[in-house]
């Protein structure tokens, strides 16, 4: 669970930030270590979706592959971040809102994915449209990814 309230996006004062992301791994009862630490931070100074292998080049080699994987499933599992899927199948994570709780993901909004700078966007204010299944078929989760120009290019 991530409370937006506390978290300084605009002002990102190092003590702030070190602050917002210990207290996110304290709500969510995970103990804090270099990887989470370290990839929460990312995640608090990024505005767009990251890659694993974003993470991977971002934490300078700090952290092997394994740590960096285990440690976004943690993540995943806590409702800190949601994954976002995309057309060559490379998986992006996101920050969640706060009203996501552990195993309780509720990011029912649109995602942008910008042609041009790549960047993804989580359009929070953007609720993913209803879809009417035939009769007989259950909506488990539906993903909506829009790509095109973002208002930075
Ligand atoms: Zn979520
Ligand atoms: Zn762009
Ligand atoms: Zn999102």
């Amino acid at each position: 669970m991530v409370y937006f309230q506390t978290i300084p996006v605009r002002e990102k004062g190092v003590t702030m930030q070190a602050e917002a992301v210990d207290d996110i791994l304290k709500r969510n009862q995970l103990s804090v270590t270099d990887s989470r630490k370290k990839i929460l931070e990312l995640f608090l100074g990024n505005n767009g979706a990251l890659a694993h292998s974003d993470i991977e080049k971002k934490t300078g080699e700090k952290f092997d592959r394994v740590t960096v994987y285990r440690t976004l499933q943690t993540f995943v599992e806590k409702g800190i971040v949601h994954t976002i899927p995309t057309a060559d199948n490379a998986v992006l994570y996101a920050l969640c809102k706060d009203d996501c709780t552990s195993g309780h993901h509720h990011d029912n909004h649109v995602h942008f994915i910008c042609d041009i700078c790549h960047t993804t966007y989580c359009l929070d204010s953007v609720v993913t449209p209803e879809v009417k299944l035939p009769q007989g078929f259950k909506t488990g989760t539906i993903d909506v990814v829009v790509t095109g120009i973002c208002k930075n290019c």
